[in-house]
């Protein structure tokens, strides 16, 4: 039995042709918002192409092959620039359907309809729509749905995209990837949608590394789904000491084969939403190839194998898109 292709913004490729590869990285990020500061609009649009041609040619020196850019539909994702990117360096870019959290995302429409018509419906042909015809008239089709919540609960508003999202899922073998603030409700997100009948090897729990809580690890691991540690360098929210110190643990109980590791850092942003400085200062870890130059020899430091390290970035991926069983974790 051969993999399923997995759709790039440039054409399928299978699971065993990802190579190395970051899972959470974004080219550019818009919050709902960000269109009204007409005095800050951000870099323009060749700047932008550039930057995030710029940061994909050093992912390619470090040996990387493929990124997946998880930004929902509502928060400034342009599947164009990833195209365009994507074919000037050659790199595979995977993009997503989706919706974020109610707090930051484009929640006022989607609750401003759903007085009309479920929103449930709406989001979940959507949802189908950009994974199996293309997104917008792009014909570019997305590869995994994005889901997200706040921090320690899952509002009304998310449990609807969540609902949306396993139906689609469903519907057409997407696997599913979320975001979590401050390393909560991640158990919620995978037993909601385990419930709704998604396979937990299909889903990403992402920013899990948002905590050092050991045992809300290992539940998302034993449960059978990936953990995203995918937010190194933003020592802002959590320092890496941290990141680092809970990956160790994940990988010495055994769960080396269900976590990706990545950054969530953004190359380009609309407006200003922080002033350019701090943004600026972030970017000298917040950046791909903070895990392969700065947290990878940590690893090794603390006797992880070359192996163990390169399955994170390799092995993971290709098994998760691949919907590859995992075994029971005791
Ligand atoms: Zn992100």
């Amino acid at each position: 039995m051969t993999a399923p292709a997995i759709a790039t913004v440039t054409g399928t490729v299978h699971p065993e042709d990802l190579g190395r590869t970051l899972m959470h990285e974004h080219l550019l990020i818009a919050y709902p918002g960000a269109e009204s500061d007409t005095i800050r609009p951000g870099p323009s649009a060749e700047e932008r192409f550039s930057i995030c041609v710029d940061r994909i040619e050093e992912m390619k020196d470090l040996g990387f092959r493929s990124m997946l850019d998880p930004c929902p539909a509502d928060l400034g994702r342009d599947v164009e620039l990833m195209a365009r990117v994507a074919q000037k360096t050659g790199f595979q870019i995977i993009c997503a359907t989706g919706l974020y959290k109610e707090a930051e995302g484009g929640a006022a429409y989607w609750k401003f309809r759903n007085a009309f018509s479920p929103s449930v419906e709406g989001m979940t042909e959507l949802f189908v729509h950009e994974l199996t015809e293309g997104i917008g008239s792009t014909g570019i089709r997305a590869g995994i749905i994005k889901v997200a919540t706040g921090p320690g609960r899952m509002s009304d508003y998310e449990r609807m995209v969540f609902e949306a999202a396993a139906r689609a899922s469903l519907a057409t073998g997407a696997p599913i990837t979320t975001h979590t603030d401050q390393g909560t409700v991640g158990d919620v997100q995978q037993r909601l949608l385990t419930e709704l009948g998604v396979p937990a090897n299909r889903i990403v729990i992402g920013h899990s590394c948002g905590t050092s809580d050991g045992e809300y690890h290992l539940t998302i691991a034993r449960g059978g789904s990936y953990l995203g540690f995918d937010r190194f360098g933003l020592d802002m929210l959590h320092p890496d000491e941290e990141r680092i110190r809970s990956l160790v643990r994940l990988l010495r109980a055994g769960a080396g084969d269900r976590v990706v590791v990545s950054h969530d850092s953004v190359w380009c942003w609309r407006g200003e939403p922080a002033p350019r400085a701090v943004l600026e200062a972030l970017t000298e870890t917040w950046n791909p190839g903070h895990f392969t130059l700065r947290i990878a020899p940590r690893l090794r430091a603390e006797g992880i194998a070359e192996e163990a390290i390169e399955a994170l970035l390799v092995d993971n991926p290709r098994r998760f898109f691949a919907g590859e069983k995992l075994p029971p974790l005791s």
